[in-house]
């Protein structure tokens, strides 16, 4: 779809109207704490699937499967917030005539409906046992089985995919990593810069061009027919924005749930962020699908001032970071198939910094591995001239 749906008719809620919030992450926590700041002093019921209070996800796979952290739990104090939690509980459909959340415990009427409800990582087909990592279940119960030797297979040298080898090489693990494009990351990063992370895969068996025909219980079967035993699998190959609770509610999807600058659905009363949303971007003239944290958090505030009807536009340059084998990847803006990669690398040959010029000369995208000084002046500089940044940035 490339118009922007965002509700023509949505009518500002009172400030004692009646709130409620789907999912339990980031978006989730900040919207809530935003509407409090706001002065909304209705009743705010806030409804998740999980069995936890909101909590982050990026140190799922960084400090939880390293061991460094049991819990990610967010600051949210349901009692100084005021706000009732009902965790366990799973929305299973709106009507948005009657304003009305459907969940598998009945229905909860609604002024004004924030939707997050994320995303749910992609499985691959086979009766094996295939572990994913989403949430803090999925990370503890990963972490206890990846001990000393066990045969890990990840399928997916993906962000995810990375970040789980990293932890399950440094727990002493003997990690295969089965990978579809021709180096890990070469799908997102194109495989001249993919192909310079090679080197952070030592130690790790990796197998690129490999594609998995299923995972069985004799391990990860290849499309050669070829079986990768292994006592724990990992599949990170990838998320599908949480809106199939939502077929039937009338409201357009595309890759997710579709809203305006403005985080506004086609429904009134009705806002979508994070993961599960996919928002008007004015400034590069379609919908986009950003599924970061920087993106999820950042919209809380013109997600909760849409319902009180007078919110910002949301559309920043993208960002988001990845902690792989001790170095910190941090990505801003968006490149495409069109725009030139300028890699640098330091004296040793390591990778250092990518540059994406589009075809008319700005920079499109950026990209530093530690090198968290330039972030910011990269962000800035995304739409404006790559030539003049890489000359300052060198
Ligand atoms: C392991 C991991 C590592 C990551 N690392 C990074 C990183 O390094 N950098 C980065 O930028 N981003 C990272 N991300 C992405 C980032 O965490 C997400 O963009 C962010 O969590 C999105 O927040 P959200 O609130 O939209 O969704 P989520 O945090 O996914 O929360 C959605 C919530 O909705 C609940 N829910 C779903 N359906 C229903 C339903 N029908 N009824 C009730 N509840 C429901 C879910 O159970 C969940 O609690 C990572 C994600 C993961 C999983």
């Amino acid at each position: 779809m490339t118009s922007n749906p965002g509700s023509k008719d949505f009518a500002p809620m009172p400030l004692d109207g009646r709130v409620v919030v789907v999912g339990g992450g980031l978006a989730s926590a900040r919207v809530v704490s935003t509407l409090r700041r706001k002065k909304v002093t209705g009743p705010i019921d806030v409804v998740t699937a999980e069995a936890h209070l909101p909590y982050d996800r990026p140190p799922l796979s960084k400090d939880v499967l390293t061991g460094a952290k049991d819990s990610t739990a967010l600051p949210f104090d349901p009692v100084k917030l005021d706000v009732t939690v009902h965790t366990g509980r799973t929305a299973t459909g709106v009507d948005t005539r009657a304003h009305v959340l459907r969940t598998d415990h009945g229905d909860l009427p609604y002024d004004g409906l924030v939707i997050a409800t994320g995303a749910d990582p992609i499985r691959l087909t086979g009766d094996g046992e295939q572990l994913t990592l989403r949430t803090i279940d999925d990370a503890l119960a990963l972490r206890s089985r990846l001990v000393p030797d066990a045969r890990v297979v990840i399928i997916g040298a993906s962000w995810i995919g990375a970040e789980v080898a990293t932890a399950a090489k440094a727990r002493g693990c003997a990690v295969t990593c089965v990978e579809y494009a021709e180096a890990p990351l070469a799908n997102a990063l194109g495989p001249d810069v993919a192909g310079r992370l090679l080197p952070w895969w030592s130690g790790i068996d990796l197998r690129c061009t490999t594609s998995v025909r299923e995972v069985t219980e004799a391990g990860v079967v290849l499309a050669d027919g070829t079986v990768l035993p292994a006592d724990v699998v990992v599949t990170g190959i990838g998320v599908r924005p949480s809106i199939g609770w939502l077929d039937g509610a009338g409201l357009p999807t595309d890759r997710g749930l579709l809203t305006d600058e403005f985080c506004r659905t086609d429904a009134p009363g009705v806002v979508a962020l994070g993961d599960v949303a996919q928002r008007w971007s004015p400034r590069t003239n379609r919908h986009v699908a950003v599924e970061h944290w920087d993106d999820a958090g950042g919209a809380a505030t013109t997600a909760a001032l849409a319902l009180l009807g007078d919110a910002p536009a949301y559309d920043p340059v993208p960002y988001f970071w990845s902690d792989q084998f001790g170095h910190k990847v941090q990505y801003v803006g968006s490149h495409g198939p069109d725009d030139t990669a300028t890699i640098t690398t330091s004296e040793a040959g390591d990778l250092d910094t990518v540059v994406w010029t589009a075809p008319d000369g700005t920079l499109s995208a950026w990209l530093g591995v530690d090198r968290p000084r330039t972030l910011v002046s990269a962000r800035m500089a995304v739409g404006t001239s790559a030539a003049e940044f890489a000359a300052a940035n060198v």
